[in-house]
C-alpha cells in the first residue's frame, strides 16, 4: 500500500514545487505522509463538501489545484470554509495535496489541458518562464567517463525533450600540480601532471542542480572537481505560462464561440468581438490570465481563451485578437482529469476518483 508521500512525490516529479510562484502555497497542506494511502479524490478545490465525499468515498487523500491554505491562519476555530474545511481533513485524517502554479507551469500541466480540450495542434509555451536551465561543464578521466554520465543522468541530467542522456564530450588533456597537502587520485605531491580526460557538457533544470552536483562529485574520482555551472538565456519549452497552438481548421468568431462552448462544456462567456477576421491560432491560459494578454497578441493569437478578465483588461484586446473569458472555474475543471491520468498510470489499480461537487461558486442566469 503506498503512503502519502509516495503520491506526494510522484506528483511533485511530474510538476515540481520549484515551478510555483512566490505568492503560492503548493504542496501537502494536511496530513500525516506516512499513512498508508487508502483512496484519493481529486478535485479543482477543496471544500467541505468535497472532504465529506472523500469520507463517503473511503479516501484518505484529497489533490486539489487551488490550495485552500493560501493566506496565513492565524486561528483554527471554523469562522470561514477554509477553517472549517481543515479541521474537518483533520478530524477524518485526510490529507491535503495541493498543486497549483507549478501545474500550470509544466508543458504537460493546466494549459496543455485546455490546449487538448480545444484540440489545438502545434501547442507551445506562450511565457516561457526565464533562467530555468543550467549548463554544466566538467572533467573527468577518459575511462570514468561512463560511471560519472551514469550518475548524473540517474540524478535528471541531460534530458532534452525526447530524447534522454544527452551530452556532448570531447576529449583533451588535463594539467595540474598537487600541492603538499594535496591527496591527488592520479598523480604525486609537486609533481606536474596531464591526464587523458573529457570535457562533458550537459543541461538540466536548475532545480536539479544540488542533486546532480553531489551525483557529480560522489562519483568523480578526482579529489577537486573541475566544473563551470552557467544559467542559459535558452527559452525553456517545459516550463512557463500559457499556451498556443492552432486549430484544425479556421473558424468565423460565431463558430468559435460555438466551438468554446461545446468543447469546455459552457452555459455562457464574455469575449471582444474580432468582427469579420476569422480564427485560427489560439492562446490559452487557466485561471486568472489577463496578464497574458500582449503576449498572446505577440504570439500572433487571433483569439486568448482564459478566465477572470477585468472590465477594462477587455480593452487591451485593441482588435486585435478575441478576449474569451470563459470563467476560472470552466477553464480548470479538467485539471483533475490530469491527477487522474498521472496517478492511475504510476499507482495502477489503485482507488482514485474524480470529485462529483461542483465548486464552483459562481451561478449563472440569462
Ligand atoms: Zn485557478
Amino acid at each position: 500500500m503506498p503512503q502519502i508521500k509516495d503520491i506526494v512525490k510522484m506528483l511533485e516529479q511530474y510538476a515540481p514545487l520549484a515551478y510555483q510562484e512566490s505568492y503560492d502555497n503548493a504542496g501537502l497542506q494536511t496530513g500525516n505522509s506516512t499513512d498508508a494511502v487508502t483512496g484519493i479524490l481529486l478535485c479543482l478545490d477543496c471544500t467541505e463538501a468535497v472532504v465529506e465525499e472523500a469520507v463517503a468515498k473511503g479516501c484518505n487523500m484529497v489533490v486539489a489545484h487551488h490550495p485552500v491554505i493560501f493566506k496565513g491562519i492565524k486561528s483554527l476555530t471554523g469562522k470561514s470554509y477554509v477553517e472549517r474545511t481543515i479541521i474537518k481533513a483533520i478530524r477524518n485524517n485526510i490529507a491535503i495535496y495541493a498543486s497549483h502554479t507549478n501545474l500550470d507551469s509544466i508543458h504537460n500541466g493546466v494549459n496543455a489541458k485546455i490546449a487538448e480540450k480545444l484540440e489545438l495542434q502545434n501547442v507551445k509555451m506562450l511565457s516561457s518562464k526565464p533562467h530555468t536551465l543550467l549548463q554544466l561543464v566538467f572533467f573527468v578521466p577518459v575511462a570514468d567517463t561512463d560511471k560519472v554520465l551514469d550518475a548524473i543522468h540517474k540524478a535528471g541530467a541531460g534530458q532534452i525533450g525526447e530524447y534522454s542522456n544527452c551530452s556532448f564530450q570531447v576529449t583533451g588533456t588535463g594539467r595540474f600540480t598537487p600541492s603538499e597537502n594535496a591527496d591527488p587520485t592520479i598523480g604525486e605531491a609537486s609533481k606536474p601532471e596531464q591526464v587523458q580526460e573529457n570535457r562533458i557538457e550537459v543541461v538540466f533544470p536548475a532545480y536539479k542542480k544540488n542533486s546532480i552536483m553531489n551525483a557529480l562529485l560522489a562519483a568523480h574520482p578526482y579529489e577537486e572537481v573541475a566544473h563551470y555551472l552557467t544559467i542559459l538565456e535558452n527559452q525553456n519549452q517545459e516550463v512557463g505560462i500559457g499556451m498556443v497552438g492552432e486549430l484544425k481548421t479556421e473558424q468565423s468568431e460565431e463558430q468559435f464561440l460555438a466551438y468554446l462552448k461545446e468543447k469546455m462544456n459552457l452555459q455562457g462567456l464574455r469575449y471582444t468581438s474580432i468582427g469579420n477576421k476569422t480564427i485560427k491560432k489560439v492562446a490559452v491560459c487557466g485561471g486568472a490570465g489577463s496578464f497574458l494578454i500582449k503576449d498572446a497578441i505577440r504570439s500572433g493569437a487571433d483569439a486568448f481563451v482564459t478566465g477572470d478578465v477585468k472590465y477594462h483588461e477587455f480593452f487591451d484586446a485593441e482588435g486585435q485578437l478575441m478576449i474569451a473569458d470563459i470563467g476560472h472555474y470552466e477553464s480548470e475543471v479538467y485539471t483533475k482529469e490530469i491527477f487522474y491520468d498521472t496517478i492511475s498510470k504510476n499507482f495502477p489499480n489503485f482507488a482514485v476518483y474524480l470529485s462529483n461537487v461542483n465548486t464552483n461558486p459562481i451561478r449563472y442566469t440569462f
